[in-house]
């Protein structure tokens, strides 16, 4: 029988996952265990439209069965099954982003990634050296098995099984000095595996458990009888199955919280926050929430989908409900259960069904609302959801034509020059001096130097507090915002920023008078490459700066053009600023006043490239510049 080869990358994760370090092993049991349950679930959920289908949502069950002598673990369901082509492609493949890019070489880095993709069935594999899975789906008259000893490959073969449903069969691996895998076959530590991590499953999880009984005692038994023991065996349901979200809130520790999480939604981080909701009303539903404690691995991919796990009284009826969830809340996971929804709604009408928009209304207040406090009390692990999500909360500003920007303002956070940490807008509103009339920005690559460009410097130096814009979306989403509680946003390299004294502003004025043949000259050498040649008198030590005009920023210019379809046409108006203080500004006049028109030429190519470098824009032919650099020095 031919052995069938797993894809690529899921022959790299699964070797990974069966020999790296990773310690909690344990967790493979709710995997299967969850993945049973949602094979209950689709059964249950298709029987609802299929009137031919006599499911019965008690006859749902999981089973496990240890033995001690075989060294196997045989975790059941009698879900809705596998045919012989979902058998192939959900278990013929781990990794179902074919393009990730398996970092192998290092240790820790291998937890990581089994971490990024939710272990899953594989997780089997940490524990056992065989993996058999017996299955017939629904409505199939065929069985079939698939086999696999690990990262060799897996067979599958036509098989026998009375009943619809799956059966995964371990064999365990055998104990080591440092890992005992035979405490799998012990039935207390299945018992309390059980409870730990998959209590809330709405399908008994069943085991039959040796226990003990005295026997009856005999009519005819003598005056000093001593009580006898039997021991027999019985199957035991051991879970409560009551969802979590259906329990009391004072029941329910943060380790449950913890613990549904991440066997649910397949991470092993702790989630960052939860936000429970219990509704009645308009909209009857209750929610549970979590914010994940770090960015999935696909989040920022096409790949990701977003959504809630919807169910109607108790039932999924969705497994993620897109419509739950605005984009920009994208980020969040959890679960809806309403009893105003009807149970065999199809995907269809569930889009305009008006209870959901209800629903998803009150959702987005309810996030809005709950990270806005965990912002307010809770600033170290708000600022670490900024770092994993703060870049969707931008692009929701700026998504919609800003349609959403007045609903998560608030929310922002940028690092600020002066206090040299995140800070909110209304702490910078908070601090700002009398007097100042605008927020002020910059945008570019790195904080250290945005603060070090000469606007930058100006506006510390009047005790004003600048923001310093370090990603992409940073300025499109201030751009679109304008203002903040009636303050305006101001690029410091955009635009007039209005800071000059009345006497600056007279000297500007003279020397713009005096200097309008030079300020021409100049213009006519730099070809078109600037819009304007202008004076700037609060430039300080600095002899030019650049700043551009109208809503593209220079900064812009450099986003747009990374991106792919967008390499040309999009250029900012750029205005060369000049500093009438410095002496280079004299030597220019000198070299005007002789008619050094060669000079003057050289000068402004020199002193626009300057500006470039300053701004961290490429300069269009930096061999000449160095050459013309080299000929002054000379
Ligand atoms: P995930 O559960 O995250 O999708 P898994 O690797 O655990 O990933 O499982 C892959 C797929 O195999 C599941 O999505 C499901 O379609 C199928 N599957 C796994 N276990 C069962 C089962 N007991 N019954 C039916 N289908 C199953």
């Amino acid at each position: 029988m031919a052995i069938r080869q797993f894809k690529a990358e899921s022959k790299k994760l699964m070797d990974l996952m069966i020999n790296s370090i990773y310690t909690n092993r344990e967790i493979f049991l709710r995997e299967l265990i969850s993945n049973a349950s949602d094979a209950c679930d689709k059964l249950y959920f298709k029987s609802l439209t299929d009137a031919s289908l006599a499911v019965k949502k008690e006859d749902l069950a999981i089973h496990i069965a240890p033995d001690k002598e075989s060294r196997t673990l045989v975790v059941s369901d009698n879900g809705i099954g596998m045919t012989k082509e979902e058998l192939e492609k959900n278990l013929g493949t781990i990794a179902k982003s074919g393009s990730m890019d398996f970092k192998a070489e290092n240790q820790s880095e291998n937890i990581d990634i089994i971490g990024q993709f939710g272990v899953g069935f594989y997780s089997a594999f940490m524990v056992a050296e065989k993996v058999t899975v017996i299955s017939k789906a629904q409505g199939s008259e065929e069985a079939w098995q698939w086999e696999s000893k690990g990262v060799e490959g897996y067979t599958l073969t036509a098989t026998e099984k009375e009943t619809t449903g799956t059966e995964i069969i371990m064999v365990l691996k055998a104990d080591t000095e440092n890992e005992n895998y035979s405490e799998y076959l012990d039935d207390y530590t299945l018992a309390n595996l059980v409870k730990k991590y998959s209590d809330y499953i709405r399908y008994p999880i069943t085991m039959y458990r040796e226990k003990s009984r005295q026997k009856p005692k005999p009519e005819d038994a003598p005056e000093d009888y001593k009580p006898e023991y039997e021991s027999y065996t019985e199957l035991e349901t051991l879970n409560s199955m009551v969802p979590l979200w259906k329990r009391d809130k004072k029941d329910i520790t943060p380790e449950d919280y913890n613990e549904f999480y991440k066997a649910k939604f397949n991470d092993y981080t702790d989630p960052l926050r939860v936000i429970t909701s219990k509704t009645e009303g308009t909209a009857t539903y209750t929610a549970m929430l979590f914010v994940p404690g770090r960015t999935p691995y696909d989040f920022y991919t096409k790949e990701y989908e977003k959504g809630l796990a919807l169910y109607a009284s108790g039932v999924m009826i969705m497994e993620k409900c897109a419509d739950l969830l605005p984009d920009y809340f994208s980020f969040i996971k959890g679960v809806v259960d309403s009893e105003d929804l009807s149970l065999n709604i199809s995907r269809e009408t569930l889009q305009k069904d008006s209870q959901l928009k209800l629903i998803r209304n009150s959702l987005e207040k309810k996030i809005k609302n709950e990270l806005h406090a965990m912002q307010a009390n809770e600033r170290e692990k708000y600022e670490s959801f900024w770092k994993e999500f703060g870049r969707q909360i931008k692009f929701g500003i700026y998504g919609d034509y800003g349609m959403h920007k007045d609903l998560l303002a608030d929310l922002l956070m940028f690092y600020s020059a002066k206090e040299k940490k995140l800070v909110t807008l209304d702490e910078y509103l908070e601090k700002m001096p009398e007097g100042q009339k605008a927020i002020y920005f910059a945008a570019g690559d790195d904080a250290e130097r945005l603060a070090k460009l000469p606007n930058a410097q100006l506006v510390l130096s009047k005790e004003y507090d600048l923001l310093l814009c370090t990603e992409d979306v940073d300025e499109f989403c201030l751009q679109i915002l304008q203002n903040y509680k009636e303050k305006e946003f101001k690029n410091i390299n955009s635009g007039d920023l209005g800071l000059e004294t009345e006497e600056e502003k007279k000297a500007a004025e003279t020397a713009t008078e005096e200097n309008k043949d030079l300020f021409e000259q100049l213009q006519k050498a730099l070809n078109g490459q600037v819009k304007l040649i202008k004076v700037n008198p609060t430039l300080k030590d600095h002899p030019v700066s650049l700043s551009s005009e109208g809503g593209l920023s220079m900064e812009m210019e450099k986003v747009l053009r990374k991106m792919p379809n967008n390499a040309e046409g999009m250029e900012s108006t750029k205005v060369l600023e000049l500093n009438p203080n410095h002496p280079v500004f004299e030597a220019l006049k000198a070299a005007k006043a002789a008619g050094d028109d060669d000079k003057i030429a050289k000068y402004a190519q020199l002193l626009y490239n300057q500006a470039l470098l300053i701004e961290g824009l490429p300069i269009a032919d930096p061999v000449a510049y160095a050459q013309m650099v080299c000929t002054l020095m000379q």
